[in-house]
């Protein structure tokens, strides 16, 4: 694909960007859930589903699920295509049209394969340093290793990116003697061509990985190595997200000139988008970065609202209605028994399913969900499990217990509003 990219974009996102109320930041929160990026760290996972909203799985190598968005059907497409068209023909000529397109469709086959491949490469490593790969998605712009949570050091930050260049060129130098090979041996041209082609775009593969772009490998190599040398985590990704915005904006305008001057639309296009996307990731990634940080020293303890509104589970749910659910401007309310004790809690939302006649009728104590991870965090939780932990079941407000001792309430708004304040006064 074009110099085939694979990409890597940290705690990923290109969604947090310039998202700036909570209320967007949930919401880009929740679709950022998996993975974009290889190596990437699903870092607020809603259950069950990814960024790749129309993926599935087609095997499993080595224990890594290897998934197929659909996004990757017109670029393999497009790819055989433009083999079969013009790449071939212009190699080795004199081939039958038919016999273009057979080697069209097997180059394609073989340049999914070299993705994949290459994300294994990051994938073992990353798994010999303990971190969960969830699995290998093809997509629109490559492939992605879905990493769960960081790299623990710089070195293993290091090693983990360069795995997947060096995967890459590993395959381009068994392709290139294999060309070599099948030339002494005889072996039919289109054969020959298909895997001269294939050496050669893993080597492509390996080199444009390398640029030093973050979330590009090399952005990550550069990153593990200023990491390693400042010592400075925040600084290092900083740098190597300025430096990847820079080469995005570089792609797109390499690719309106592509468009422009050459004429290649569809090559410029797709330059275009790629530099979007690395644009966007880079500078997500840093975000995602100081998120990650500001909320993870920060216990849930100190941000909730202590002495929250809790509800008697006796109470008529007309009464509660009228005394609570009028008077208060929250979704949820804590239910608690006779003793005080904490018992779960009463959504507003789930007056929509009950019919009127039964509001008086109905204690708050029949509508009551159970206290369970989903509502409720430990009070000694720090803020980023509990971010975590909202987006992940789409919630916006948690209960924060000791044993059955309801504390009090986190609620996003304010988590966010904390993340925003530190960040602008501290100036980082
Ligand atoms: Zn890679």
């Amino acid at each position: 694909m074009r110099g085939g990219v694979e990409n890597e974009s940290g705690i990923l996102d290109p969604f947090l960007k310039g998202a700036h109320s909570p209320r967007l930041i949930l919401d880009r929160l929740s679709r950022i859930s998996g993975p974009l990026a290889g190596i990437h760290r699903a870092f607020v996972p809603r259950r069950g589903c990814t960024v790749f909203s129309k993926s599935f799985e087609i095997f499993r190598v080595l224990g890594f699920p290897i998934r197929l968005d659909l996004s990757w059907v017109p670029v393999a497409a497009l790819v055989t295509w433009s083999l079969a068209s013009g790449v071939f023909p212009a190699l080795a000529p004199g081939i039958s049209t038919p016999m273009y397109w057979w080697m069209g469709a097997a180059a394609s086959l073989g340049l999914f394969a070299s993705v994949i491949l290459h994300e294994l490469g990051h994938s073992l490593v990353a798994r010999r340093y303990g971190i969960t790969i969830r699995g290998i998605t093809l997509f629109f712009f490559g492939g992605v290793a879905e990493m769960v949570g960081e790299p623990p050091s710089a070195r293993s930050e290091f090693v983990v990116a360069a795995a997947g260049p060096a995967a890459s060129l590993a395959v381009a130098g068994a392709g290139w003697g294999a060309m070599l090979g099948a030339t002494a041996l005889g072996a039919p041209g289109p054969l020959t061509a298909v895997i001269g082609y294939l050496a050669l775009t893993n080597a492509i593969l390996a080199a444009f990985n390398l640029i030093p772009a973050f979330p590009l490998d090399g952005g990550r190599i550069l990153r593990s190595l200023l990491w390693g040398w400042r010592g400075d985590l925040r600084r290092a990704t900083r740098i190597s997200s300025a430096v990847g915005a820079g080469f995005g904006f570089l792609l797109i305008g390499l690719g309106i000139l592509r468009a422009a001057w050459a004429g290649d639309y569809v090559g410029g296009i797709w330059w275009v988008l790629l530099g979007l996307f690395v644009r966007g990731a880079a500078a997500g990634a840093y975000q995602q970065l100081l998120l990650r940080q500001v909320l993870e020293s920060e216990p849930v303890a100190r941000l909730m609202h202590p002495h929250p509104v809790a509800v008697p589970r006796s109470l008529a749910l007309a009464d509660w209605i009228r005394e609570y659910v009028y008077r208060y401007p929250f979704k949820m309310f804590p239910v608690v028994d006779g003793g005080g004790r904490l018992i779960g809690c009463i959504k507003v939302r789930r007056l929509r399913e009950i019919p009127r006649e039964e509001w008086d009728r109905q204690t708050v104590g029949a509508f009551v969900e159970q206290c369970g991870p989903e509502n409720t965090v430990p009070a000694g939780a720090n803020a980023l499990s509990a971010l975590s932990l909202m987006t992940s079941g789409g919630v916006s407000g948690l209960m924060v217990v000791e044993g059955d001792r309801l504390l009090g309430i986190l609620s996003l708004k304010d988590l966010l509003r904390f993340f925003t304040f530190r960040t602008e006064i501290e100036g980082i």
